[in-house]
Protein backbone atom coordinates (compact mmCIF):
# COMPACT_ATOMS: atom_id res chain seq x y z
CA UNK A 1 0.00 0.00 0.00
CA UNK A 2 1.36 3.08 -0.75
CA UNK A 3 2.68 5.32 1.93
CA UNK A 4 0.79 8.66 0.84
CA UNK A 5 -2.80 8.97 -1.00
CA UNK A 6 -3.23 11.56 -3.36
CA UNK A 7 -6.81 13.14 -2.45
CA UNK A 8 -8.82 13.88 -5.44
CA UNK A 9 -11.66 15.99 -3.07
CA UNK A 10 -12.28 18.95 -2.56
CA UNK A 11 -10.23 19.82 0.38
CA UNK A 12 -8.65 18.83 2.77
CA UNK A 13 -6.56 18.24 -0.38
CA UNK A 14 -3.38 17.13 -1.41
CA UNK A 15 -0.97 19.60 -0.09
CA UNK A 16 3.05 20.30 -1.43
CA UNK A 17 5.60 18.99 1.16
CA UNK A 18 7.26 22.41 1.71
CA UNK A 19 3.58 23.57 2.90
CA UNK A 20 3.87 20.32 5.65
CA UNK A 21 7.14 21.46 6.26
CA UNK A 22 6.54 25.02 7.22
CA UNK A 23 4.16 23.55 9.85
CA UNK A 24 7.54 22.31 11.90
CA UNK A 25 7.76 24.88 13.97
CA UNK A 26 6.07 26.76 17.11
CA UNK A 27 4.47 30.31 17.13
CA UNK A 28 4.33 32.27 20.19
CA UNK A 29 0.90 33.77 19.36
CA UNK A 30 1.57 36.44 21.03
CA UNK A 31 5.25 37.18 19.63
CA UNK A 32 6.42 40.08 17.08
CA UNK A 33 7.11 37.34 14.28
CA UNK A 34 3.70 35.74 14.28
CA UNK A 35 1.54 39.40 13.97
CA UNK A 36 3.72 40.52 10.93
CA UNK A 37 2.94 36.97 9.25
CA UNK A 38 -0.49 37.18 10.30
CA UNK A 39 -0.49 41.07 8.53
CA UNK A 40 0.96 39.85 5.75
CA UNK A 41 -1.38 37.03 4.89
CA UNK A 42 -4.12 39.52 5.45
CA UNK A 43 -3.14 41.65 2.81
CA UNK A 44 -2.51 39.02 0.73
CA UNK A 45 -5.45 37.59 0.65
CA UNK A 46 -7.42 41.02 -0.33
CA UNK A 47 -4.73 41.06 -3.47
CA UNK A 48 -5.93 38.03 -4.31
CA UNK A 49 -9.57 39.09 -4.52
CA UNK A 50 -8.14 42.15 -6.38
CA UNK A 51 -9.32 44.82 -3.82
CA UNK A 52 -7.52 46.49 -1.20
CA UNK A 53 -7.75 48.25 2.51
CA UNK A 54 -9.29 49.98 3.52
CA UNK A 55 -12.15 49.60 1.16
CA UNK A 56 -11.77 46.05 1.95
CA UNK A 57 -10.20 43.86 5.67
CA UNK A 58 -9.84 39.95 5.98
CA UNK A 59 -10.92 38.43 8.80
CA UNK A 60 -9.47 35.09 9.80
CA UNK A 61 -11.77 32.50 11.79
CA UNK A 62 -10.45 29.37 13.24
CA UNK A 63 -12.61 26.29 12.24
CA UNK A 64 -13.80 24.82 9.15
CA UNK A 65 -15.24 26.86 6.33
CA UNK A 66 -18.64 26.38 7.64
CA UNK A 67 -17.44 28.11 10.74
CA UNK A 68 -16.89 31.47 8.72
CA UNK A 69 -20.02 31.10 6.73
CA UNK A 70 -21.92 30.88 10.45
CA UNK A 71 -19.55 33.68 11.63
CA UNK A 72 -20.84 35.70 8.40
CA UNK A 73 -24.46 34.94 8.51
CA UNK A 74 -24.70 35.11 12.21
CA UNK A 75 -23.00 38.44 12.64
CA UNK A 76 -23.72 40.37 9.52
CA UNK A 77 -27.86 40.23 8.98
CA UNK A 78 -29.83 42.85 11.40
CA UNK A 79 -32.38 40.61 13.99
CA UNK A 80 -35.06 42.39 11.53
CA UNK A 81 -33.43 41.35 8.45
CA UNK A 82 -34.10 38.42 5.69
CA UNK A 83 -31.90 36.34 3.71
CA UNK A 84 -32.40 35.17 -0.15
CA UNK A 85 -30.67 32.35 -0.31
CA UNK A 86 -29.80 30.96 -3.92
CA UNK A 87 -29.98 26.90 -3.78
CA UNK A 88 -28.78 24.59 -6.17
CA UNK A 89 -26.72 22.04 -4.12
CA UNK A 90 -25.85 21.20 -0.97
CA UNK A 91 -23.59 24.11 -0.04
CA UNK A 92 -26.65 26.60 -0.42
CA UNK A 93 -29.06 24.60 1.30
CA UNK A 94 -26.59 24.75 4.38
CA UNK A 95 -26.29 28.59 4.29
CA UNK A 96 -30.57 28.13 4.58
CA UNK A 97 -30.30 25.70 7.30
CA UNK A 98 -27.49 27.75 9.23
CA UNK A 99 -30.27 31.06 8.85
CA UNK A 100 -32.61 28.76 10.03
CA UNK A 101 -30.86 27.68 13.22
CA UNK A 102 -30.24 31.43 13.65
CA UNK A 103 -33.87 31.66 13.76
CA UNK A 104 -33.20 34.54 10.77
CA UNK A 105 -36.38 34.91 8.08
CA UNK A 106 -35.23 33.39 4.73
CA UNK A 107 -36.01 33.48 1.39
CA UNK A 108 -35.01 30.57 -1.09
CA UNK A 109 -34.81 30.16 -4.97
CA UNK A 110 -34.04 26.48 -5.78
CA UNK A 111 -32.85 25.45 -8.84
CA UNK A 112 -32.11 21.64 -10.32
CA UNK A 113 -28.77 20.60 -9.20
CA UNK A 114 -27.58 20.79 -12.69
CA UNK A 115 -28.73 24.58 -13.53
CA UNK A 116 -26.68 27.54 -12.69
CA UNK A 117 -28.81 30.34 -10.44
CA UNK A 118 -29.64 33.32 -12.86
CA UNK A 119 -29.68 36.61 -12.38
CA UNK A 120 -32.90 37.19 -13.87
CA UNK A 121 -34.29 34.66 -11.16
CA UNK A 122 -32.69 36.89 -8.51
CA UNK A 123 -34.18 39.92 -9.55
CA UNK A 124 -37.50 38.18 -9.54
CA UNK A 125 -37.41 37.40 -5.98
CA UNK A 126 -36.02 40.53 -4.83
CA UNK A 127 -38.60 42.89 -6.77
CA UNK A 128 -40.85 40.52 -5.00
CA UNK A 129 -39.77 40.38 -1.67
CA UNK A 130 -38.88 44.21 -0.13
CA UNK A 131 -38.33 42.59 2.95
CA UNK A 132 -34.92 40.99 2.28
CA UNK A 133 -32.12 42.66 2.63
CA UNK A 134 -29.19 40.41 2.41
CA UNK A 135 -28.46 37.59 -0.46
CA UNK A 136 -26.59 34.72 -0.03
CA UNK A 137 -24.90 32.56 -3.16
CA UNK A 138 -22.05 29.92 -3.79
CA UNK A 139 -19.88 30.68 -6.12
CA UNK A 140 -18.33 27.21 -7.19
CA UNK A 141 -21.34 25.10 -6.05
CA UNK A 142 -18.96 21.80 -4.71
CA UNK A 143 -22.12 19.68 -4.63
CA UNK A 144 -21.70 19.42 -8.30
CA UNK A 145 -19.10 21.60 -9.37
CA UNK A 146 -21.27 24.08 -11.10
CA UNK A 147 -20.43 27.68 -11.65
CA UNK A 148 -23.11 30.58 -10.83
CA UNK A 149 -22.41 33.86 -12.33
CA UNK A 150 -21.79 35.43 -8.97
CA UNK A 151 -20.52 38.52 -10.98
CA UNK A 152 -23.79 39.35 -12.65
CA UNK A 153 -25.86 38.42 -9.96
CA UNK A 154 -24.10 40.93 -7.52
CA UNK A 155 -24.96 43.83 -10.30
CA UNK A 156 -28.57 42.62 -9.57
CA UNK A 157 -28.10 42.71 -5.44
CA UNK A 158 -26.30 46.22 -5.89
CA UNK A 159 -28.82 47.71 -8.23
CA UNK A 160 -31.74 46.58 -5.24
CA UNK A 161 -29.62 48.01 -2.66
CA UNK A 162 -29.21 44.50 -0.14
CA UNK A 163 -25.89 43.06 0.84
CA UNK A 164 -24.17 40.63 -0.78
CA UNK A 165 -22.78 37.23 0.36
CA UNK A 166 -20.73 34.46 -1.78
CA UNK A 167 -19.39 30.97 -0.63
CA UNK A 168 -16.35 31.15 -2.59
CA UNK A 169 -15.37 28.59 -0.49
CA UNK A 170 -14.22 26.12 -2.93
CA UNK A 171 -13.07 28.95 -6.11
CA UNK A 172 -11.14 31.53 -4.29
CA UNK A 173 -7.73 31.35 -5.33
CA UNK A 174 -7.96 28.91 -8.43
CA UNK A 175 -11.06 30.85 -10.34
CA UNK A 176 -10.29 35.00 -10.55
CA UNK A 177 -12.81 37.21 -9.24
CA UNK A 178 -12.80 40.31 -8.69
CA UNK A 179 -14.51 40.71 -5.63
CA UNK A 180 -15.26 44.44 -5.36
CA UNK A 181 -17.00 44.18 -9.46
CA UNK A 182 -18.92 41.61 -8.26
CA UNK A 183 -20.35 43.66 -5.20
CA UNK A 184 -20.02 41.26 -2.44
CA UNK A 185 -19.67 42.50 1.02
CA UNK A 186 -18.83 39.23 1.97
CA UNK A 187 -16.42 36.45 0.78
CA UNK A 188 -15.77 33.34 2.76
CA UNK A 189 -13.30 30.78 1.89
CA UNK A 190 -10.99 28.43 3.95
CA UNK A 191 -7.45 27.59 4.24
CA UNK A 192 -7.59 24.04 2.69
CA UNK A 193 -9.00 24.72 -0.49
CA UNK A 194 -7.28 26.39 -3.52
CA UNK A 195 -4.62 28.36 -1.78
CA UNK A 196 -3.68 24.63 -0.93
CA UNK A 197 -3.36 25.33 2.58
CA UNK A 198 -4.15 23.01 5.34
CA UNK A 199 -7.09 22.51 7.68
CA UNK A 200 -7.60 25.09 10.37
CA UNK A 201 -9.15 28.17 9.29
CA UNK A 202 -11.56 30.72 7.20
CA UNK A 203 -11.32 33.63 6.06
CA UNK A 204 -13.56 36.72 5.23
CA UNK A 205 -13.17 39.42 2.63
CA UNK A 206 -15.56 42.29 3.76
CA UNK A 207 -16.10 45.54 2.52
CA UNK A 208 -15.48 47.26 5.36
CA UNK A 209 -17.70 50.08 5.51
CA UNK A 210 -20.63 47.31 5.11
CA UNK A 211 -18.88 45.39 8.03
CA UNK A 212 -18.40 48.47 10.57
CA UNK A 213 -22.16 48.98 10.36
CA UNK A 214 -22.96 45.66 12.24
CA UNK A 215 -22.43 46.64 15.66
CA UNK A 216 -25.01 44.73 17.91
CA UNK A 217 -25.72 42.14 15.21
CA UNK A 218 -23.75 38.99 16.30
CA UNK A 219 -25.62 35.83 17.50
CA UNK A 220 -22.14 34.91 19.08
CA UNK A 221 -19.34 35.92 21.10
CA UNK A 222 -16.50 33.82 19.19
CA UNK A 223 -17.94 33.96 15.98
CA UNK A 224 -18.62 37.81 16.02
CA UNK A 225 -16.85 38.77 12.69
CA UNK A 226 -17.08 42.82 13.42
CA UNK A 227 -15.44 42.02 16.95
CA UNK A 228 -12.30 39.32 15.01
CA UNK A 229 -12.07 41.94 12.47
CA UNK A 230 -11.42 44.93 15.04
CA UNK A 231 -9.21 42.33 17.13
CA UNK A 232 -6.99 42.14 14.03
CA UNK A 233 -6.67 45.86 13.15
CA UNK A 234 -6.13 46.63 16.69
CA UNK A 235 -3.50 44.34 17.73
CA UNK A 236 -2.81 42.25 14.73
CA UNK A 237 -3.91 39.35 17.30
CA UNK A 238 -6.77 36.70 17.11
CA UNK A 239 -9.34 37.25 20.19
CA UNK A 240 -8.29 33.10 20.82
CA UNK A 241 -6.11 30.73 20.29
CA UNK A 242 -5.23 30.85 16.68
CA UNK A 243 -4.43 27.87 14.39
CA UNK A 244 -0.71 28.97 14.28
CA UNK A 245 0.68 25.74 12.92
CA UNK A 246 -1.94 26.09 10.07
CA UNK A 247 -1.00 30.14 9.62
CA UNK A 248 2.56 28.68 9.17
CA UNK A 249 1.18 26.62 6.12
CA UNK A 250 -0.81 28.92 4.86
CA UNK A 251 1.85 31.51 4.32
CA UNK A 252 3.91 29.22 2.80
CA UNK A 253 0.71 28.16 0.19
CA UNK A 254 0.60 31.84 -0.44
CA UNK A 255 4.49 31.98 -1.34
CA UNK A 256 3.76 28.93 -3.51
CA UNK A 257 0.69 30.77 -5.33
CA UNK A 258 2.85 33.90 -6.03
CA UNK A 259 5.77 31.52 -7.75
CA UNK A 260 3.20 29.25 -9.42
CA UNK A 261 2.19 32.82 -10.89
CA UNK A 262 -0.85 33.58 -9.16
CA UNK A 263 -4.72 33.19 -9.48
CA UNK A 264 -4.82 32.65 -13.82
CA UNK A 265 -1.53 30.37 -13.43
CA UNK A 266 -3.20 28.29 -11.37
CA UNK A 267 -7.00 28.54 -13.25
CA UNK A 268 -4.95 27.20 -16.17
CA UNK A 269 -3.47 24.47 -14.14
CA UNK A 270 -6.70 23.27 -12.69
CA UNK A 271 -8.21 23.88 -16.15
CA UNK A 272 -5.77 21.40 -17.63
CA UNK A 273 -6.34 19.09 -14.77
CA UNK A 274 -10.22 19.20 -15.87
CA UNK A 275 -9.63 18.34 -19.40
CA UNK A 276 -7.17 15.38 -18.63
CA UNK A 277 -9.55 14.08 -16.35
CA UNK A 278 -12.72 14.04 -18.02
CA UNK A 279 -10.40 12.85 -21.37
CA UNK A 280 -9.37 10.03 -19.70
CA UNK A 281 -12.55 9.30 -18.03
CA UNK A 282 -14.54 9.34 -20.99
CA UNK A 283 -12.53 7.21 -22.74
CA UNK A 284 -13.02 4.26 -19.68
CA UNK A 285 -16.90 4.65 -20.66
CA UNK A 286 -17.48 7.03 -18.26
CA UNK A 287 -19.89 10.35 -18.25
CA UNK A 288 -20.30 13.54 -16.70
CA UNK A 289 -23.42 14.69 -14.50
CA UNK A 290 -22.56 18.53 -15.72
CA UNK A 291 -23.09 20.28 -19.62
CA UNK A 292 -19.83 20.91 -20.25
CA UNK A 293 -20.65 24.43 -20.32
CA UNK A 294 -21.80 24.60 -17.24
CA UNK A 295 -19.04 23.03 -15.58
CA UNK A 296 -16.34 24.81 -13.85
CA UNK A 297 -12.23 23.65 -13.46
CA UNK A 298 -12.69 22.82 -9.28
CA UNK A 299 -14.19 19.29 -9.04
CA UNK A 300 -16.55 17.12 -11.72
CA UNK A 301 -19.51 14.71 -10.71
CA UNK A 302 -19.19 11.38 -12.98
CA UNK A 303 -22.48 9.21 -13.36
CA UNK A 304 -22.69 5.85 -11.96
CA UNK A 305 -21.98 3.35 -14.65
CA UNK A 306 -25.41 1.53 -15.72
CA UNK A 307 -23.60 -1.82 -14.83
CA UNK A 308 -25.70 -3.14 -11.93
CA UNK A 309 -22.42 -4.87 -10.66
CA UNK A 310 -20.94 -0.92 -9.74
CA UNK A 311 -20.66 -0.47 -6.08
CA UNK A 312 -18.84 2.52 -5.24
CA UNK A 313 -17.80 1.39 -1.62
CA UNK A 314 -16.22 -1.20 -3.45
CA UNK A 315 -14.95 1.20 -6.59
CA UNK A 316 -14.04 3.77 -4.21
CA UNK A 317 -12.23 1.39 -1.89
CA UNK A 318 -9.93 -0.35 -4.68
CA UNK A 319 -8.97 3.27 -5.87
CA UNK A 320 -8.00 4.43 -2.45
CA UNK A 321 -6.33 0.92 -1.56
CA UNK A 322 -4.20 2.13 -4.84
CA UNK A 323 -3.27 5.90 -3.74
CA UNK A 324 -6.29 7.57 -5.37
CA UNK A 325 -8.95 9.15 -3.22
CA UNK A 326 -11.94 10.52 -4.86
CA UNK A 327 -15.26 11.25 -3.26
CA UNK A 328 -18.73 10.76 -3.00
CA UNK A 329 -21.65 12.45 -4.43
CA UNK A 330 -23.83 14.66 -3.13
CA UNK A 331 -26.57 15.53 -5.40
CA UNK A 332 -30.35 14.41 -4.40
CA UNK A 333 -31.63 13.79 -8.21
CA UNK A 334 -28.25 11.58 -9.77
CA UNK A 335 -26.11 8.59 -8.67
CA UNK A 336 -22.52 10.51 -9.22
CA UNK A 337 -19.15 10.13 -7.47
CA UNK A 338 -16.79 13.15 -7.54
CA UNK A 339 -13.10 13.72 -8.64
CA UNK A 340 -12.03 16.75 -7.35
CA UNK A 341 -8.86 18.14 -9.53
CA UNK A 342 -7.81 21.44 -7.39
CA UNK A 343 -4.61 20.93 -4.95
CA UNK A 344 -0.94 19.91 -5.75
CA UNK A 345 -1.87 18.20 -8.61
CA UNK A 346 -1.16 18.13 -12.18
CA UNK A 347 -0.90 16.11 -15.24
CA UNK A 348 1.22 13.35 -13.69
CA UNK A 349 -1.09 12.70 -10.99
CA UNK A 350 -3.96 13.16 -13.02
CA UNK A 351 -2.52 10.16 -14.90
CA UNK A 352 -2.33 7.91 -11.62
CA UNK A 353 -5.60 8.26 -11.14
CA UNK A 354 -6.69 7.54 -14.47
CA UNK A 355 -4.37 4.54 -14.53
CA UNK A 356 -6.05 3.33 -11.12
CA UNK A 357 -9.37 3.42 -12.37
CA UNK A 358 -8.77 1.87 -15.70
CA UNK A 359 -7.65 -1.22 -13.11
CA UNK A 360 -10.42 -1.07 -10.87
CA UNK A 361 -12.32 -1.24 -14.02
CA UNK A 362 -10.91 -3.91 -15.20
CA UNK A 363 -10.49 -6.01 -11.93
CA UNK A 364 -13.79 -5.32 -11.05
CA UNK A 365 -15.37 -6.46 -14.63
CA UNK A 366 -17.33 -3.98 -14.95
CA UNK A 367 -19.15 -3.54 -17.85
CA UNK A 368 -18.80 -0.11 -19.60
CA UNK A 369 -20.52 1.76 -22.29
CA UNK A 370 -17.74 3.34 -24.15
C1 LIG B 1 -15.85 22.88 1.28
C2 LIG B 1 -17.02 23.79 1.16
C3 LIG B 1 -17.71 24.30 2.28
C4 LIG B 1 -17.50 23.85 3.70
O1 LIG B 1 -16.28 23.81 4.16
P1 LIG B 1 -15.93 22.96 5.49
O2 LIG B 1 -14.52 23.32 5.69
O3 LIG B 1 -16.18 21.52 5.17
O4 LIG B 1 -16.81 23.45 6.60
C5 LIG B 1 -18.70 25.24 2.07
N1 LIG B 1 -19.05 25.63 0.85
C6 LIG B 1 -18.45 25.15 -0.25
C7 LIG B 1 -18.91 25.64 -1.59
C8 LIG B 1 -17.43 24.21 -0.13
O5 LIG B 1 -16.85 23.71 -1.24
Amino acid sequence: MPRIKLLFTPGPLTTSRTVKAAMMRDLGSRDAQFIQMIRDIRARLLALGQVSAPEYGTILMPGSGTNGIEAVVSSTIPRSGKVLVAINGAYGRRIAQIAETLTIDVATITVEENCKITPEAVDRALAADAAITDVAVVHCETTSGILNPVTEIGAVVKRHGRRYFVDAMSSFGGIPLNVDAAHIDYLVSSANKCVQGVPGFSFVLARRATLEATAGYARSLSMNLLAQFQGLETDGQFRFTPPTHALLAFHQALNELDAEGGVHARAVRYESNHQLLVAGMRALGFGEYLAPVDQGPIITSFRYPADPKFDFKTFYQRLSDLGCVIYPGKLTSADCFRIGHIGHLGAREINTLLTAVRTTVHDLGLQMRA
